[in-house]
């Protein structure tokens, strides 16, 4: 019962044309935008993202776990009711080049499933975790209807963990059509996000999808991009 009252609210959410109406506003190919990434969540922080995020007029892209999606479902479910990207980035985080065809298979599978029943939508693409991917990987990734989105620049804010820090190397990093590399389970990068995004701002920067971003050109499945 309450499963289905959840799934029904879900898909009256996530069937507003949030994702459409973004990229119907901003062209990418006439003015500057620049993609915000979040990996390993939703975690305990996200809900406060999507608060700051929303506040700033800005949009993201979330590459879930699909064992943190079971644990925080309606924190899922926000992210994508709120007009953000969703991808897959595996069940339990495995470096996936280590891991058998099934194993791969499992992992990026499980994860479609979760994420699908809990917002309404299955992913088109995938993050491997730590980065760490190969030609098979892509080839079954590709079996599983999605593309591999990499990144421009990584922000290494779990390993910097300090405010200051992080806002730094994302004001840095910026550029034109970049994709960094975030995690919304780093307290400090969820803290610090209000300043850079009004940097950005002043800057002159659209924060977008990476579907946004890619402007009609991807992400397709079994490609890489970034
Ligand atoms: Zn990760």
């Amino acid at each position: 019962m309450v499963i289905q009252a959840l799934l029904a609210a879900s898909l009256a959410l996530t069937s507003m044309p949030a994702q459409a109406a973004q990229s119907a506003a901003v062209d990418c190919a006439r003015v500057k935008c620049l993609a915000l990434t979040f990996d390993d969540g939703p975690g305990k922080y996200t809900p406060a993202l999507l608060k700051t995020l929303a506040k700033a007029g800005a949009k993201a892209t979330f590459f879930l776990m699909g064992k943190r999606v079971e644990e925080r479902p309606e924190v899922a479910r926000q992210i994508a009711a709120r007009g953000h990207a969703i991808g897959n980035h595996t069940y339990s985080h495995a470096s996936l080049p280590a891991h058998s065809d099934n194993d791969v298979l499992d992992e990026l599978k499980v994860t479609q499933d979760v994420i699908g029943e809990v917002t309404g939508r299955r992913p088109v693409m995938f993050r491997p975790p730590y980065g760490q991917t190969d030609e098979r990987v892509l080839g079954l990734a590709g079996q599983t209807e999605l593309a591999q989105i990499l990144w421009t620049d990584t922000t290494l804010d779990w390993s910097l963990r300090d405010t200051k820090k992080i806002k730094a190397t994302v004001l840095k990093q910026a550029k034109r059509d970049g994709v960094i590399l975030m995690h919304d389970v780093v307290p400090q990068t969820v803290e610090v996000m209000p300043e850079i995004l009004k940097e950005l701002k002043k800057r002159g920067y659209h924060l977008v999808t990476v579907p946004t971003l890619l402007r009609g050109n991807g992400p397709a499945p079994g490609q890489s991009y970034f």
